[in-house]
């Protein structure tokens, strides 16, 4: 299984770099750690590499360029590679109704977004790492895949030995502090989970535009 191994925040900052309106660009691929005076976006918006260092011009993005950006910061979001990235693409293409939602939905339906969405990992990339190292259960099964489509009705708990792990039980009580998506049902007494539905559009808070990636893959 394949994954992006270089620093993240290099992808924040090319992000807020290329945006059009100049905003601030978090993709919060460090947790909490994100909310730091050292997240990288806030202490320097500049793209990476040395030639940008001290340049404050921005640069001008064609509709292309806009859709390639709007493409890398979903998948950056979702921590998936390209061929797999493409894959969701290409399946959601597949199912009757907007291509983009479904695509969307499906990203969000990954067992290790919703492991993050349940906050019992702090962030993606940690959620990922927990589920790979079996921490995890799925309908009374151990599982290590991450890239496993829950469906309604799924019930996620956690390994009876990883119960005894700090780093489980810190991420179970930041979950019982934490508000959870609707689409997603966590009972404190067991810290198991349950996948009520699967989510709608509006229960997707992932700050991207589908449509602009859709476009870029109809080109
Ligand atoms: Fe992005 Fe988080 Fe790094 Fe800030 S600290 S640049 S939000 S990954």
């Amino acid at each position: 299984m394949a994954r992006y191994t270089e620093a993240v925040c290099r992808l924040c900052r090319r992000e807020t770099a290329t945006s059009k309106t100049g905003e601030k660009i978090k993709l919060f691929l460090k947790g909490d750690r994100c909310l730091s005076k050292k997240c990288a976006v806030e202490r320097r918006g500049t793209a990476p590499g040395q030639k940008t260092q001290n340049t404050k011009t921005r640069q001008k993005i064609s509709e292309y360029g806009r859709q390639l950006r709007e493409k890398q910061k979903m998948r950056r979001y979702y921590g998936v590679l390209e061929a797999q990235f493409t894959n969701y693409f290409r399946v959601a293409q597949r199912v009757k109704g907007k291509t983009g939602a479904t695509f969307l939905q499906l990203l969000e339906r990954r067992l290790d977004n919703v492991v993050y969405r349940l906050n019992l990992g702090q962030s993606r990339a940690q959620a990922r790492q927990l589920v790979t190292h079996r921490h995890f259960r799925l309908n009374g099964r151990t599982v290590n895949v991450p890239s496993i489509i829950v469906k309604a009705g799924d019930v996620i708990s956690i390994a009876e030995n990883s119960k005894k792990s700090d780093l489980i039980l810190a991420n179970i009580e930041t979950a019982k502090n934490r508000r959870h998506p609707e689409w997603l049902e966590f009972n404190e007494t067991d810290a198991t989970a349950k996948v009520l539905a699967l989510p709608s559009r509006e229960q997707i808070d992932t700050p991207v535009d589908e449509q602009l990636i859709v476009e870029f893959y109809s080109r």
